[in-house]
């Protein structure tokens, strides 16, 4: 891709209306385009960053037999009654609706119900357990505050899976499955070592939940962290946790989190009360083992970014950055061709490019560079050209060198 051809462009004033990090620089780098509080579009880059992420996860949820579909942001209002969730006094964040005849309907904020509505119409016999499924799909949520950012959007994308089980033991190992699998998304969306599963009860014995909470400044939520036993308590459970774990609250440091996921156990409960039930080896009638599992994918960009932001910019983690290389051209009709072959080159070798070749100052093109957090930046000018070196620059660290061409692929691939 061509900068010149980008229809987004960088801005070096910092939106007056935005508190957070995240929602600033995405903004003056042209990620998001901010429609009012809480909702955001993405441009071409920013889509390319949010189907990286995509991306992992969707590989991590195949790899555990989840079948990905896609629900509808339309539902009715009987899919929810039957848990006493369309009322708003139980569920404060509904956007509803009607139709031209005033049938009510609602907007999803989430396809719990739904989805456990339409598995019901097939999963009938233990012959069809176990089975899962999984969407990436836009939530909306009316929620209070939204000042956060991307990290609490009225409109956001969440992956969303749910298992459905003959048993708790199977359901049990299913959980465990995608504990590994999201300790493996985050390993790859580069927050792996900042991100903690904490425990929280959901009441009964057999219904539980835990979170999967990154730390991070911008977040709303207060952990309490052992970063060498890698621990980490939630305020409410501080009491019983320690006395879990064996430790003493001053080994504990608190810190500032984002939820990033979370995981809930069901077990019959959600079943017997929406009446999903199947047929057992012996003919009898049993209520489902029902688990459900989010992940935030916008909140998880929002996260991304401020965390690794420095006060240049934004710096993405390979994994999900929009492009690997920003090439720089700098110079004449020379330096230009040579440019426009390496943009060939690496792009034929399958490397994304974003390839600066305006005709403008060499310190906008770098501190576009910085802003955009493009993990590696290629320099090509008549001087280098004449030297027959690249100036190659690592945006995490810094780190500057005038490499060979052959030092330089080995570099980008
Ligand atoms: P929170 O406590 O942050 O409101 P939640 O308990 O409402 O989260 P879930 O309904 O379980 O969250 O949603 C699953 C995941 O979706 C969360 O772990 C979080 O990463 C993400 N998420 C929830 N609400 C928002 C939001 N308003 N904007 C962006 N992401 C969100
Ligand atoms: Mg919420």
């Amino acid at each position: 891709m061509k900068v010149s051809q980008l229809f987004t462009r960088t801005s070096k004033n910092v939106p007056a209306d935005e508190t957070a990090k995240n929602a600033q620089l995405l903004i003056q780098a042209g990620y998001v385009y901010k429609v009012m509080a809480g909702v955001y579009a993405y441009t071409p880059l920013g889509l390319r960053v949010l189907e990286n992420i995509k991306r992992i996860v969707r590989e991590e949820m195949n790899a555990v037999n989840g079948q990905e579909i896609i629900m509808t942001s339309l539902q009715r209002k009987e899919t929810w009654e039957v848990t006493t969730r369309w009322d708003d006094e139980v569920v404060d964040v509904w956007f509803k609706t009607r139709l031209k005849d005033d049938t009510e309907l609602g907007l999803a904020w989430s396809h719990e119900e739904a989805i456990m509505e339409m598995m019901q119409q097939f999963v009938k016999s233990y012959k069809d357990l176990p089975t899962s499924v999984y969407q990436f799909q836009t939530k909306l949520r009316n929620e209070l505050r939204s000042k956060s950012g991307i990290m609490r959007g009225r409109e956001f994308v969440m992956k969303d899976m749910y298992s459905l089980h003959a048993t708790a033991e199977d359901l049990d190992k299913y959980y465990n499955k995608i504990t590994e699998a999201y300790n493996r998304v985050y390993d790859k969306l580069g927050i792996g070592d900042d991100t903690y599963v904490t425990f929280a009860s959901g009441g009964a014995f057999t219904k539980f939940s835990h979170e999967f909470q990154t730390i991070c400044d911008a977040g709303e939520d207060v952990l309490y962290v052992h970063r060498e036993k890698k621990i980490a308590v939630n305020e409410e459970v501080l009491d019983d946790a320690i006395k879990e774990f064996g430790i003493e609250k001053s080994e504990l440091e608190k810190v500032k989190s984002a939820e990033v996921g979370n995981i809930f156990n069901f077990g019959t409960e959600k079943a017997e009360t929406m009446g999903i039930y199947f047929t057992d080896k012996d003919g009898l009638q049993k209520p489902i083992y029902l688990a459900s599992y989010g992940i935030g994918i916008t909140r998880v960009m929002g996260v991304i970014v401020e965390k690794f932001a420095d006060d240049k910019g934004i710096v993405w983690p390979e994994s999900v950055a929009p492009f690997t290389v920003y090439l720089v051209r700098i110079g004449g009709e020379e330096a230009t061709k040579h440019a426009d072959e390496l943009y060939e080159e690496l792009t034929a070798k399958g490397i994304e490019v974003l390839y600066d070749d305006r005709d403008e100052r060499p310190g906008v093109k770098f501190a576009d560079s910085e802003l955009l957090g493009i993990p590696h930046r290629v320099t090509v000018s008549d001087r280098l050209i004449e030297a027959g070196r690249y100036e190659y620059t690592l945006r995490s660290s810094g780190e500057i060198a005038e490499l060979t061409r052959d030092a330089l692929l080995a570099k980008l691939s």
